[in-house]
């Protein structure tokens, strides 16, 4: 029987997971919810997912406005098995949660105290397995760890020293900024590097992070000393047989975010969707003992496929961290 999800928030995460979730034949989407009668409601109600008002007090904003309404959060979680927490930050939903009775997922914007447990599909799955609720890590740290991890595994890890150039604000919210400025993270480390350890806390990570005016993904510059001496070809072959990470090349014209995302609608991705994490070929190097790269993060999308796999690992319904993670790409169209 498919595992039933209910999507609290059908925001910018929300609505992805629930198209994401919909993909796969082993769980099915069994509402949505939405505090205000904005035109994502709507489309929502028009993609097929059965709408809740996030509050009963809500219910009459969305009938005024036409858009049919099967209940309220309170209503939806009684039939849900797992709720995705799509919502701001400190919305502060766990008390109803563990009222209902059901199983919880939060995203990174939450601190990894909120759930004592924090979530990536290939390094810790296992932790997850049959868990009541925990955090998938946010797109700076899921980008961090799809290739940190690896590299840990095969070669071992001395120290990583990482620059996160983060994106001003999402490509729909004209609320935030930086609009024509620079804006670096004076606290070091940022906050990515001890995220980074909330699931791989033998690492040593260091992070500093600027904020600069695009929307479209985040970039990364990497330099990392590894326990071995290795080649970059090594380095590149690991990376082309982890999952979730796509080889790209600045030879071949993709010099820049914006060709990622170019790249991206080519291959038809649904919103321009890039859920791997985009690695430069011929930006990776190993100079001395001492590996560089350069790795650029779709911030909107790349937690979506972690959250599935979520879903698998905490209902049980899938033992093996790799089947899940093969399971979900094939349906999201991810190369294996
Ligand atoms: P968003 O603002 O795009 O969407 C939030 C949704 O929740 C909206 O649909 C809003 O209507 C709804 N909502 C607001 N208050 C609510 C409430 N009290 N009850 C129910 N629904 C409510 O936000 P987002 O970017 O999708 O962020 C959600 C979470 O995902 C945050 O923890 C964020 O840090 C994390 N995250 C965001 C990104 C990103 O780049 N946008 C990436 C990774 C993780």
């Amino acid at each position: 029987m498919a595992v039933k999800v209910a999507i609290n928030g059908y925001g910018t995460i929300g609505k992805r997971i629930a198209d994401a979730v919909a993909s796969q034949n082993d769980m099915e989407v069994i509402g949505v919810t939405k505090t205000r009668p904005t035109y994502e409601a709507k489309m929502a109600v028009l993609r097929g997912f059965p709408f809740y008002a996030a509050s009963k007090e809500f219910m009459e904003r969305f009938e005024a406005k036409g858009i049919e309404v099967q209940g309220s959060l309170d209503d939806l979680l009684q039939e849900a098995d797992v709720v995705i927490d799509g919502t701001p930050k400190n919305s502060g939903y766990k008390e109803v949660y563990e009222k209902a009775g059901v199983k919880a997922i939060w995203q990174g914007g939450e601190k990894h105290e909120l759930t004592g447990l924090s979530f990536n599909a290939l390094a810790n799955y296992d932790d997850a397995f049959g868990a009541d609720c925990l955090r998938v890590v946010s797109c700076n740290t899921t980008g961090l760890i799809r290739t940190l991890y690896p590299l840990h595994k095969e070669f071992g890890v001395e120290f990583v020293m990482a620059v996160m150039i983060r994106r001003g604000a999402d490509p729909w919210d004209t609320k935030r900024g930086p609009i024509n400025a620079i804006e670096p993270v004076l606290k070091v480390p940022s906050h990515h590097g001890p995220d980074v350890q909330t699931v791989m806390p033998y690492l040593n990570i260091q992070t500093t992070a600027v904020k600069v005016p695009t929307t479209i993904m985040h970039l990364h510059s990497m330099m990392v000393k590894l326990k071995q001496d290795v080649s970059t070809e090594d380095v590149l072959s690991l990376w082309e047989d982890s999952p979730r990470i796509l080889l790209v090349e600045g030879e071949e014209g993709i010099k820049s975010t914006a060709q990622i995302m170019e790249m991206s609608r080519d291959m038809g991705r649904t919103r321009t969707d890039l859920y791997e994490i985009a690695v430069w070929r011929d930006g990776t190097h190993v100079v001395g003992d001492t590996l560089y790269y350069y790795q650029a993060i779709h911030q909107e999308s790349d937690v979506v496929p972690e959250n599935v796999d979520a879903i698998r690992a905490m209902t049980e319904i899938e033992k093996e961290n790799m089947k899940s993670i093969k399971k979900t790409d094939l349906a999201l169209g991810i190369e294996c």
